[in-house]
């Protein structure tokens, strides 16, 4: 096939454009990794990305594992946190220019909702959302991108795409969680300990962590928390009551799908007082509340992506990491070049504390 020049403003990048991808072809399986083409040219509102990081969080792992249920765009890209430089943006983008750094996000923010792109791999088409991740160009909406200093460090930044803006958001922005106050944060994973940073941020105390895995509740306890509660083992009621006078946390933070768990959150919170669900649960899942509690001002609510606003929200907590009020490097533990990105996975599944992060141009950990 001949090669076509861009219709787009920029440093006159060739179309059509090949790169390699991690493709979800099927549940409960390893990704496929496969040279993905990009036909071009960009359409309005799209943006061209070179992906440098991207974290691999919760939601990654429920689309493989299919656990919200039949996928009907199979196979498809996924990823939802990443961080890059942009290459070219298709008509009417104003907000970034090419070489503009950065961070690719799944919470809408400022400019154009533009139609999500087609890619192929060896004729067959691959379906992508508005923003994709686990692949080394990213053909993404306007407003999943938001710009970021010319001297950040990507590394960090692609945590900003998902797991800190929600952690520290649920608690900034949703819960406006207030000195002094108390704070319980079940589930430790990338999400949840950033919550347990944004809550020392808050100055709230007690800040209580609680998860079933040992590494996660060491590094809530590295991150801040004021007591760790190992739910394999303790009664997580009993020990919340314990630290706050027997009347349960004033805000209480769900980190998790796990339906068990939410219902046993749910009963964690003082009367009244507040519930947030960020973790997805698994399609048709069911829980059991206390009436009676919610009668009396005990609230239960979602979270949505920790009430983001990506062009305020991810500028100004870039800055809290780099005035050392929360600790973005820390949440790493591992990187891995995107060939190796089903150990990272695995990793995952296997309950590894903190974030592992996909590095586009690496080859070693
Ligand atoms: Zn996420």
């Amino acid at each position: 096939m001949a090669k076509t020049s861009a219709h787009a403003k920029g440093n006159g990048v060739k179309f059509p454009l090949t790169f390699l991808a991690a493709v979800l072809e099927k549940n409960k399986a390893p990704l496929a990794l496969r040279e993905v083409v990009f036909k071009g040219p960009l359409a309005r509102g799209q943006v061209l990305a070179r992906v440098r990081y991207s974290g691999i969080c919760g939601k990654q792992i429920e689309e493989i594992q299919g656990s919200r249920g039949a996928d009907r765009f199979l196979p498809h890209l996924l990823g939802h946190e990443g961080s890059g430089a942009v290459v070219a943006v298709g008509p009417e983008v104003t907000k970034i220019r090419p070489g503009d750094r950065v961070v690719l996000h799944w919470v809408k923010g400022a400019g154009i909702d533009a139609e999500p792109p087609l890619y192929q791999s060896g004729g067959v088409r691959v379906n992508a959302g508005w923003v994709t991740t686990f692949n080394e160009y990213a053909v993404v909406s306007e407003n999943r991108v938001t710009k970021i200093s010319d001297d950040a460090d990507l590394e960090i930044a692609c945590l900003l795409g998902c797991a800190a803006t929600t952690g520290v958001g649920v608690i900034l922005n949703e819960a406006k969680v207030e000195p002094g106050e108390s704070v319980a944060i079940f589930g430790c994973g990338g999400v949840g300990l950033m919550a347990v940073q944004g809550a020392r941020l808050a100055q709230a105390t007690p800040v209580i962590a609680l998860d079933k895995n040992r590494p996660s509740l060491d590094m809530a306890l590295k991150f801040g928390a004021q007591l760790v509660v190992d739910m394999s083992r303790e009664d997580a009621l009993e020990k919340i009551r314990a630290v706050t006078g027997g009347r349960g946390a004033q805000h209480v933070i769900v980190a998790t799908g796990d339906p068990k768990v939410i219902e046993l959150a749910a009963e964690a919170s003082s009367v009244p007082g507040s519930v947030f669900l960020v973790g997805v649960p698994p399609a048709g899942a069911k829980i059991t509340v206390d009436p009676f509690r919610i009668h009396c001002q005990r609230t239960l609510t979602g979270s949505f992506g920790g009430g983001c606003v990506p062009d305020r929200d991810i500028p100004r907590y870039l800055e809290l990491h780099e005035t050392g009020k929360i600790k973005l490097d820390a949440m790493i533990v591992g990187a891995i070049p995107l060939r190796r990105i089903n150990e990272g996975v695995s990793a995952l599944l296997s309950g590894a504390a903190g974030r592992w992060i996909v590095k586009m141009d690496g080859e070693s950990a």
